[in-house]
């Protein structure tokens, strides 16, 4: 299929290749949406298997932020870049700064941020270029790392899935089974406990688990089980497609509400987790802190305002669920339902046009 064709098929705005030979920069971007803003989505860098596949993942994961922004609240839409790496070595100060000098000739259309493969630190490198990219240090005005900021989100998020299943939102003897203790889940550990919640842990590093073991008394158990551990609320921090034909039938939780992206294999998995009555949090509404976190360095990163919208993830989630119960239908159809009447209906606005626009 062409470019255009595939580009038409979801209704994407544009899609820029950017080549810089000397630093040996292939970059694409791609903006499927500035209905409710500019497109925000991080940078992904990484080995890609072929041009295609390339294209691919920025495609889809662009489409996947203008969900997840309009579910968020935010004035954003959606983008998404992929830097096509030669191999996943140190990248050259030349090669972000010319990443950044493609991303400022968009004028702000699209925003960047980290992603898999890219750091806080490369953020700055490009922001010594452009002003539109966020996740930079704190010493530059910016947020920093987004983790934190996504662990306090998944815990609001948990707290309305506590009220859905049980009508309290205390965590408070709880049991949780926690895949993966890196960045997000081992922040998330700590609040856990501290909300007086009971967590079990694993993770394929086995000195990510043994720290969290030691820094906060919890059970590690085999990463190849953990998913089938008995408790309250199964929360993939870890890897996507957990969410599967082999997964789902050994779950024994009540809810599965986490950190990872893309935690269904498939859309239909949505399904699957329905009919065996396990309430879903619709990940790209649960794990939307590190987005806002970022977003509102746009206006000057004020960690208290930003905290405050991070709350907001309570409310996000309960309006997703409750939607979802009243109209029978999976969480996960009714998040992309509210991100669509969003667009639609705060989209719609823009056409309200002021004096400005009416002379050209
Ligand atoms: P991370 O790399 O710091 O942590 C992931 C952890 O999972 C690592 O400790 C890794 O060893 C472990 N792991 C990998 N495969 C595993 C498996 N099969 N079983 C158990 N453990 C496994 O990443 P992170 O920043 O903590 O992000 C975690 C997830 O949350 C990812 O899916 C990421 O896309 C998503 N997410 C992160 C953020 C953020 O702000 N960092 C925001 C939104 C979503």
């Amino acid at each position: 299929m062409g470019v255009f064709d595939r580009v038409a098929g979801e209704d994407y705005e544009q899609v820029v290749f950017n080549h810089d030979r000397s630093s040996g920069l292939r970059a694409i971007i791609a903006i499927h949406s500035t209905a409710l803003g500019p497109a925000l989505g991080g940078t992904r860098f990484w080995r890609f298997e072929s041009e295609e596949a390339a294209l691919t993942d920025a495609l889809r994961l662009a489409k996947a932020m203008t969900y997840k922004n309009a579910a968020a609240g935010l004035d954003l839409g959606g983008g998404k870049a992929v830097i096509l790496a030669e191999s996943m070595g140190p990248k050259s100060e030349e090669l972000l700064r010319a990443y950044g000098r493609f991303i400022d000739t968009l004028g702000g259309r699209y925003i960047t941020a980290e992603d898999v493969g890219t750091s806080g630190e490369d953020m700055d490198m490009i922001h010594r270029e452009t002003r539109w990219v966020t996740g930079i240090s704190p010493a530059y005005g910016g947020s920093g790392d987004p983790s934190p900021a996504t662990a306090y989100g998944v815990m609001q998020g948990l707290r309305a899935v506590a009220t859905e299943l049980w009508d309290d939102p205390s965590l408070a003897g709880r049991r949780f089974a926690v895949q993966g203790v890196g960045k997000v889940g081992y922040a998330l550990v700590r609040h856990l406990i501290e909300a007086g919640a009971e967590a079990v842990v694993a993770d394929v590093h086995p000195e990510h688990a043994e720290r969290a073991a030691a820094d906060f008394g919890v059970e590690v158990v085999d990463p190849v089980k953990i998913h089938a551990i008995a408790c309250d609320v199964f929360v993939p921090c870890a890897l996507g497609g957990v969410l599967n034909d082999e997964t789902i039938p050994e779950l024994r939780c009540a809810a599965v509400a986490g950190a990872a992206n893309n935690q269904l294999l498939m859309p239909a998995h949505a399904d699957v987790l329905h009919e065996a009555g396990i309430l879903y949090a619709p990940d790209f509404i649960i794990n939307a802190g590190g987005v806002i976190n970022v977003a509102d360095e746009l206006n000057g990163y004020d960690e208290r305002r930003a905290r405050l919208r991070i709350e907001g993830i309570f409310g996000n989630v309960r309006r997703v669920l409750e939607t979802a119960r009243k109209e029978g239908i999976t969480p996960a159809r009714a998040a992309s339902r509210v991100a669509e009447e969003r667009i639609r209906a705060v989209g719609r606005i823009r056409l309200i046009r002021g004096p400005r626009a009416a002379t050209f």
